[in-house]
């Protein structure tokens, strides 16, 4: 059934982990709560079952994550990230699943191509060994957003009606998924 659909969804960093900082001094860890906590109240709107890995800013290990997904039994999980690069015009958004994962695949390519939408440079779907989507027994994808580290993706990051446009996006690819589209 759609509607028992159950989503986990992953706040990348948090507590005494920045994550990546950018030029501003924006701090990844507080961006990809912020966008997090918009995706879950949408979802719960709609009706589904949302959970977030943090609800604050407090350190949680990798692990400790993917075995929260697990216990939740949720049926998918997504992690939500900034990215960062030494090249300030490193640029863009790209989506991740666990090598071979054919549901995965699919999760992080219809969340993906929600997040192209916003006018943010295509760097691909992607395949990445990361924790959270090895050890999560769902189907999983990893969402960087946009680059930090960059001075307009950062600005664009820190406002909220840009958060809310990644939520959009990040909400309607998970419903892309869920239905099917
Ligand atoms: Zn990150």
């Amino acid at each position: 059934m759609i509607d028992n659909f159950r989503i986990a969804l992953d706040p990348g960093h948090g507590g005494k982990d920045p994550g990546a900082i950018g030029p501003g001094g924006t701090k990844e860890k507080d961006v990809v709560l912020a966008i997090s906590h918009l995706v879950a109240s949408r979802l719960i709107e709609k009706g589904y079952t949302a959970y977030m890995t943090r609800m604050n800013d407090d350190f949680v290990k990798l692990e400790d994550r993917a075995a929260f997904a697990n216990a939740k039994s949720v049926d998918l999980f997504v992690s939500i990230h900034a990215n960062a690069s030494k090249n300030p015009f490193g640029n863009g958004t790209e989506t991740y699943y666990y090598p071979n994962s054919v549901n995965g695949k699919k999760l992080a390519t219809k969340i993906h191509n929600n997040l192209i939408k916003l006018d943010l440079k295509d760097r691909g779907v992607k395949t990445a060994n990361f924790a959270v989507l090895r050890l999560t027994k769902m189907p999983a994808a990893l969402v960087e957003t946009g680059f930090i580290s960059h001075y307009t993706e950062e600005k664009q990051l820190n406002s909220e009606k840009f958060r809310h446009k990644v939520a959009d996006a990040i909400m309607n690819g998970i419903l892309d998924y869920i239905r099917g589209e």
